[in-house]
């Protein structure tokens, strides 16, 4: 099938964005780093299981449920592929990155990291990749290191990770930082960390909607991933493992589904990746997923990517020009992602927020789950505009054009 290079063609294909605000603004939406839209063709595959074939999976021998089953476990492999997974390597549905990283920090940390042993993480982790590790160093007494941010280039101090990880057992680094739009040099950080000895683990929440990951290329041990970023819905993602990974990991849920037989002393687990997904899946969500990987594949991902860029780069230009307004990112470099982080001097980031939402523009306030980056750059908080390709100029000029009128009105 051809590809989708024209991005006003790809945009038709995503009702909402069509959506006239209780207020009568025209929505232009530019919180996709949060969540993105979905396009019809993931809405219709969900309309479909629903109202065709809903039934629970690996259960039953009645229709339904062999052809729920066949969906959900063919949903599986476009995960697999579409991430490049090498053989051998898993697919772990969890409910989005959180759970993901979650499920590696209880799954394989707590398994295989004793007492004293170092993880690194840096200043730019989402909190997704804090808090889970942050237990377990409690619970386990391992030491937590900290690779530094530039505040002024929004780069990681790769010095700094050069020195940290040395004796260190784990990395848990961010792919794609979701506040300044840092893309971090992943493959250079996989090879170092392998160098000296440790895992590793990508949170790849923001990266998976940009650009096309291939895990055996990355050679990380672990990825973590989400459906609702990359077009498809909310309530799923996975834990990608690679070859070798599965036999050092515990299952953390116990139940239904992930047990081949229950005794009453003691049970057997499955030796394939149901062993870490008791009671029933996410079976409507993975279909959803897959839907949107296969609307992905017709994506031209670079054509998009390069779209997404512009409209960012073109308002961050804009941006710079108001005065008072400070970004947070560089947007010169063209291995970023979509978003634009700014403060104003003295309008408070909410309100700048509030009157955008008045216009019907959308964008994110607050700390965006990113607290010890925003210590480090001395804020609490920024606005963020995310672009993503269904985005048009128009909308990023009437952002910028909305923001002269608030600074010029209010400050
Ligand atoms: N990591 C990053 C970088 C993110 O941007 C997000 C979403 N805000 C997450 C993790 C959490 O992802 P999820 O919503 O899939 O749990």
């Amino acid at each position: 099938m051809a590809l989708i290079s024209d991005m006003s063609e790809a945009r038709s294909q995503f009702p909402i964005l069509e959506r006239i605000l209780p207020n009568g603004k025209k929505l232009i939406y530019l919180d996709n780093a949060a969540t993105s839209q979905k396009p019809s063709s993931v809405i219709k595959a969900m309309n479909e299981y629903y109202t065709g074939y809903n039934s629970n999976v690996h259960r039953a021998v009645h229709t339904l449920s062999g052809e729920a089953t066949e969906a959900f476990e063919l949903a599986r492999q476009s995960v697999a592929n579409w991430f490049g997974l090498p053989s051998g390597g898993m697919v772990l549905f969890t409910s989005g990155t959180t759970d993901a990283l979650n499920l590696c920090a209880l799954g394989w940390g707590k398994v295989n990291l004793n007492s004293g042993d170092a993880i690194v993480l840096t200043e730019m982790e989402h909190h997704s990749n804090i808090v889970p590790w942050q237990m377990l160093a409690k619970e386990k007494n391992l030491e937590l290191r900290w690779v530094d941010v530039n505040p002024e280039t929004y780069e990681l101090d790769l010095d700094d990770y050069i020195s940290k990880i040395k004796g260190a057992k784990l990395a848990c680094i961010i792919h794609t930082s979701n506040v300044l739009g840092t893309r971090n040099p992943v493959e250079n950080l996989v090879k170092l960390a392998h160098e000296s000895g440790a895992k590793i683990i990508l949170d790849c929440a923001q990266a998976a909607a940009h650009e096309k990951l291939d895990m055996e290329k990355i050679n990380a041990d672990f990825l973590a991933v989400t459906s609702h970023k990359m077009c498809g819905p909310t309530g799923i993602g996975a834990l990608l493992i690679s070859p070798g990974i599965f036999e050092e990991m515990e299952p953390v849920v116990g139940g239904g589904d992930m047990i081949t037989e229950v005794f009453k002393e003691y049970s057997i687990y499955q030796e394939n990746e149901h062993r870490f997904e008791a009671g029933t899946p996410r079976i409507a969500e993975a279909i959803g997923w897959s839907a949107a990987i296969n609307w992905m594949r017709k994506l031209d991902m670079d054509a998009a990517h390069k779209h997404t860029l512009k409209l960012a780069k073109n308002a961050a230009d804009g941006l710079r020009k108001i005065p008072g307004i400070k970004i947070y990112g560089d947007h010169s470099k063209d291995d970023v992602s979509g978003v634009v982080s700014f403060l104003h001097e003295s309008l408070h980031a909410e309100d700048i927020a509030r009157m955008l939402d008045s216009m019907g523009i959308a964008v994110r306030t607050g700390h965006h789950c990113a607290q010890p980056l925003m210590r480090r750059l001395d804020v609490t908080a920024t606005n963020r505009a995310s672009f993503y390709f269904y985005n048009t100029l128009e909308e990023s000029n009437a952002f910028v054009d909305a923001l002269k009128t608030i600074v010029e009105r209010f400050a």
